[in-house]
């Protein structure tokens, strides 16, 4: 047994021999499943704070739930100053979905329960072997080049030895999981096109000289931003699902809790994970409960007629806004244990889903977040 056992990980597959390659990129457990290969200590295993003990920014908490009960409802963007635990609540929720079934070695994390979505390589194995893994939360860095996102074909390779020889990148490693980038508004615009392209299909194709391969790669896409520091076009902005604001708290007692938990986690972060481990699991369940009755959840013809009459009123361009309206509706409704997706569901959510879709100003937040107020009451009279 080598020392280093992760080097053995994808033994078979063809790894492309770039001295800067990272390692392989096989998702390991979580700090829930155990670890059993030995050797550096992981970053997994340092303790997440604990999503329900997120004080206030309900907004962006109820967004990414939602995200989870339905990633169909596309990326969340989240706008505000920094230091807003944006990062923090992504971590803690991803910390707190139940480790998945994946395939041992796969660098795409396949689901071993559906092999329809399954990689090449898992189609051509007989046998396939199945561990737990957590849910992973990939950073897309600011610096990251296209091939580091999507992967890198190793063209020399193919030429001379006739291989296919593919180095998965971030894309990879974020299948069934999350993709946060942190300031996505300083990102080129090109590659937050392709984030979304890949985020909307699910699947990550890289084409280099006739040569071509494709893997799976659905994941939530969550990006943060500050929207002093550069702009989204409104194409891009447009393809978000849900956009949100985060605010530093500006009560008092909010800022003392907030400031309370963080040095609790932090001078004892394992008591601190214990005292919230209740309430962690209680929303793992409410989740898991969602996912099973989304599918059996319709939308009553009343509720849809609403949302086109919302989207009219504010000159949405498009169908996006109403097929996002509908679904982010559904899924608080299935979050929340709702017989039906009503107009109340619908008003809720609609600031979240409609916000930077509005033609003029799509970041001024205020306006634009008071004009989708003022489209609910007028169009659903409340
Ligand atoms: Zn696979």
């Amino acid at each position: 047994m080598p020392i280093n056992g992760s080097t053995q990980a994808m033994s078979g597959e063809p790894v492309a021999a770039n001295p800067l390659s990272v390692k392989p990129p096989v998702i390991r457990a979580g700090g829930r499943s155990k670890a059993p290969q030995p050797g550096p200590k992981s970053h997994a295993a340092a303790p997440t704070f604990p999503f329900s003990a997120i004080v206030g920014q309900d907004e962006m908490r109820r967004a990414l739930l939602i995200a989870a009960v339905d990633p169909s409802v596309g990326g969340v963007l989240v706008f505000g100053d920094r230091g807003t635990g944006k990062s923090t609540a992504i971590r803690g929720l991803a910390a707190l979905l139940p480790a998945m079934e994946a395939v041992v070695g796969c660098p795409y994390a396949c689901d071993p329960g559906r092999p329809a979505d399954h990689c090449e390589r898992c189609r051509e194995q007989a046998v396939l072997r199945s561990e737990k893994v957590a849910v992973p939360v990939v950073d897309l860095p600011l610096g990251a080049t296209e091939d580091r996102v999507v992967g890198a074909l190793d063209l020399e390779r193919a030429l001379t030895r006739g291989e296919k020889a593919f180095e998965p990148g971030l894309l990879a490693r974020a299948n069934r999981g999350f993709l946060y980038i942190d300031e996505v508004n300083l990102l080129d615009d090109h590659l937050v096109d392709l984030l979304l392209d890949v985020a909307a299909s699910g699947v990550n194709t890289v084409e280099r000289e006739g040569l071509s391969i494709r893997h799976p790669a659905r994941f939530v896409l969550v990006g943060s931003g500050n929207p002093e520091e550069g702009e989204l076009r409104p194409q891009l902005l447009d393809r978000f699902g849900l956009a949100v604001e985060v605010t530093t708290p500006t009560d008092l007692p909010t800022r003392i809790d907030v400031v309370r938990r963080r040095d609790a986690f932090e001078r004892d972060p394992a008591g601190f994970c214990a005292a919230h481990a209740a309430a962690d699991r209680a929303i793992r369940k409410t989740l898991a409960d969602a996912r099973a009755r989304l599918p059996g959840l319709a939308v009553p013809d009343a509720t849809l007629e609403a949302a086109a009459r919302l989207c009219l009123a504010l000159g949405t361009d498009g169908l996006r806004g109403e097929l996002t309206l509908m679904r982010t509706a559904r899924a608080l409704a299935a979050y929340e244990g709702a017989e039906t997706v009503s107009l109340d569901h619908l008003a809720r959510i609609a600031p979240s889903a409609l916000r930077h879709r509005l033609r003029r100003n799509p970041l001024d937040e205020s306006g634009s977040t008071a004009r989708v107020a003022r489209a609910v009451e007028d169009v659903l009279a409340r």
